[in-house]
């Protein structure tokens, strides 16, 4: 069996960890690799060798430092299919799902190319008579990255190509669920002939974190999981003095407006609900229907995801994909087993399905609960799977209301025909990323992207600018010549 290796001062090293952890392709149950937990003093021998590139690539222009991601961009353009092919077998994607991660993979890298200009500083002349100022950007050094198993390619990419373009080093600890696509990106890293050392790979868990956290050598860490474990990271990160961004979970509410255009309103809501099986930090997890559309929505939105078609993601006609892993799956069933417990409705159980061609696989059906209150846990917790709470409300004060309850704040959206509603959504609602007739609301690589309240531990977000602020310590030199 194949195992995982790492990537460190420019090559491919074998990690001597005993402890290896099976790579499962969710739909198939195969088990296609073997992923090391690295140790503490490998993970050190890649905080060395981050540490030893610093100094030159630091003083390597801008300019030819994005030379580098501009031949990375090309080799991701490339190998484009079979980068989302790996994503659909490790993460249990759909291919088109998986296609839409490599895009925005690609944008990251594109954004951070234009670093010439991202990194400018500024200046002004005679703040007092002679006397001039300037404010320049300056690398840091060694910046690391825990990215979550549901986009394995992505995630990784909103933070290593601004940290590298700005003069840091980088490492990255992929999830130990999804290290493929890691993997199968850094081959291509290695193929732009990036100096050694300026980015490397460490495959592992727990103790691999743990030991980045408390190197005296890492300046800054990016997090993106759960919120129990972003709180972990952001405490110990900060306590050791680092910089810190740490972008957690979510329970993402869609409001539904009388007036809303349902036709095509319900494609989008399936989409926000079910696209990548309900595993994204984006993912619709609660309707609230105002008023009178309650009915109607219900009937429909019920009955399309009743229609969707659920199976193996290298299948081009497949509309939703498994769940990444049996204990992912026991935990979403568990979930839909309390929302009886509580008393709300099963309008569509997707309990049991089978999918013919995968008959192992971790597969849980479109799921709809009605007659939901606020105080159930299907309504108030993350449940990371295919699964829709709705919620009546009487008007959009209400429904406000019960988002504002929540303590998640990662995203919201309205669905309505009138500004004026739209404009107040937008205007009261507390969280990171407002969608008005969208339901998922991703950020596009050149807006920051995270969240409020429990979704987000930190102050600079992810992706583009905010991205150059947290890799770089701005410096003021002020100026006199007698
Ligand atoms: P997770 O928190 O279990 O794991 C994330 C990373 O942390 C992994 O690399 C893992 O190895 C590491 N890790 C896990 N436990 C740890 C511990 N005790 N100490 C140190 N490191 C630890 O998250 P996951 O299940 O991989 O991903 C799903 C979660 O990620 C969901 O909650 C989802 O909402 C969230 N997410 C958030 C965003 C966002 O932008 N806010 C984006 C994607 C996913």
């Amino acid at each position: 069996m194949r195992v995982i290796d790492n990537y460190v001062n420019g090559r491919w090293v074998a990690s001597k960890s005993t402890e290896l952890l099976d790579v499962v392709n969710p739909a198939t149950t195969e088990v296609m690799a073997r992923v090391p937990l690295s140790t503490p003093e490998e993970v050190e021998t890649a905080i060395q060798a981050a540490k030893d590139a610093f100094s030159e690539w630091r003083e390597t222009p801008p300019v030819t430092r994005a030379r580098y991601l501009f031949r990375l961009r090309d080799l991701m353009e490339d190998e484009f299919e079979d980068l989302a092919r790996i994503i659909v077998q490790e993460a249990g994607k759909c291919i088109d799902e998986a296609r839409g991660e490599v895009r925005r993979a690609i944008e990251n890298v594109e954004v951070a190319a234009g670093i010439p200009s991202l990194m400018m500083g500024y200046g002004a002349e005679d703040i007092a008579v002679g006397i001039d100022e300037e404010c320049v950007r300056q690398a840091m050094g060694v910046f690391c990255c825990i990215p979550p198993f549901n986009f394995p390619l992505m995630v990784s990419l909103w933070f290593a190509p601004y940290a590298i373009a700005c003069g840091n080093t980088y490492i990255v600890k992929p999830s130990e669920q999804v290290p493929l696509s890691q993997n199968r990106l850094f081959e291509l890293i290695d193929q732009t002939d990036l100096p050694e050392g300026v980015i490397n790979l460490v495959n592992g868990a727990k103790v691999v974190v743990d030991t980045l956290l408390e190197s005296p050598d890492v300046r800054g860490v990016s997090f993106v999981g759960s919120t129990a474990v972003a709180r972990y990271i952001y405490s110990k990160g900060a306590a050791n003095g680092k910089r810190v961004q740490a972008q957690a979970g979510a329970k993402n509410f869609l409001v539904v407006m009388p007036d809303a255009d349902l036709d095509r309103t319900v494609p989008a809501l399936l989409t926000s609900f079910y696209g990548c099986a309900g595993e994204r930090c984006l993912s619709g997890a609660v309707l609230l229907p105002v008023g009178d559309v309650y009915e109607p929505l219900r009937d429909k939105f019920v009955h399309a995801a009743s229609r969707l078609k659920v199976g193996y993601g290298l299948d081009e006609s497949v509309q939703m994909g498994p769940v990444i892993s049996k204990k992912h799956m026991e935990r979403v069933l568990g979930y839909i087993e309390k929302g009886l417990d509580e008393g709300a409705k099963l309008l569509l159980d997707g309990r049991g399905i089978q999918v013919d061609e995968c008959p192992n696989g971790y597969f849980i059906g479109p799921t709809v609960f009605g007659e939901v209150t606020p105080q159930m846990a299907i309504a108030n917790e993350e449940i990371f799977g295919p699964v829709a709470s709705i919620i009546k409300t009487q008007d959009l004060d209400e429904a406000i209301e019960i988002i504002h309850a929540n303590p998640y704040g990662n995203a919201s959206s309205i669905f309505t025909t009138s500004g004026k509603c739209a404009r107040e959504f937008k205007y009261r609602v507390r969280c990171g990323n407002i969608g008005i007739n969208v339901g998922i609301v991703a950020p596009m690589a050149f807006f920051p992207f995270s969240g409020t309240k429990d979704s987000f531990f930190g102050d600079l977000h992810g992706q583009g600018r905010d991205a150059v602020d947290f890799f770089t310590e701005k410096k003021v030199v002020i100026s006199r010549w007698f």
